[in-house]
C-alpha cells in the first residue's frame, strides 16, 4: 500500500513534537505499538468535535460515534468513510484487523465486530494516534 502522504521517521518525529503529541505517539503510529489501557488522554473524553490523525491531520471520527467500551482505549462505532485503511494483522498469535490512516499509513489501532448497533463495529484506537478538534460553535 502506497499512502499519499509519505515522510521519514525524523520528519514524523518533528511533526509530532510540534503538535505536542504524547511521548508514545511515534512508536504507536509508525511502529504499531499499543499504548497501555486507561492511560490515553481521550479514553474518557466526551466533548463534541472530531478526531483527526495525529500525524497528518486527516479527519477519522466524529465525536458522536464515540462510546465507552470499557476496554481502556477510545472506541468508536463508525469511521469517516474512506478515512481508514484496514490490514489483516497476524501478530501476537491472533488474526485481527489493523486500522491505519488512509492518508499517511499511521497505525491507529484495531477494529472488532463486537460494537454497538447499527454498525456492530468497535474501532479500538490508541489515544496517542488521535488529535481532537472541538466543534467551532
Ligand atoms: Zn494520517
Amino acid at each position: 500500500m502506497n499512502f499519499p502522504i509519505r515522510k521519514s521517521e525524523a520528519e514524523w518525529q518533528e511533526i509530532l513534537r510540534s503538535k505536542g503529541a504524547e511521548p508514545v505517539a511515534l512508536q504507536v503510529t509508525r511502529h504499531a505499538a499499543t499504548e497501555r489501557p486507561f492511560t490515553g488522554k481521550y479514553e474518557a473524553h466526551w466533548a463534541d468535535g472530531s478526531y483527526h490523525c495525529i500525524c497528518c491531520g486527516s479527519k477519522l471520527f466524529d465525536s458522536d460515534t464515540k462510546f465507552d467500551a470499557g476496554c481502556g482505549w477510545p472506541s468508536f462505532a463508525q469511521a469517516i468513510p474512506g478515512a481508514i485503511h484496514e490490514v489483516v494483522d497476524h501478530s501476537h498469535g491472533m488474526v485481527r484487523t489493523e486500522t491505519v490512516c488512509a492518508q499517511c499509513g499511521a497505525h491507529l489501532g484495531h477494529v472488532f465486530e463486537d460494537g454497538p448497533a447499527p454498525t456492530g463495529l468497535r474501532y479500538c484506537m490508541n489515544s496517542a494516534s488521535l488529535d481532537f478538534e472541538p466543534d467551532a460553535s
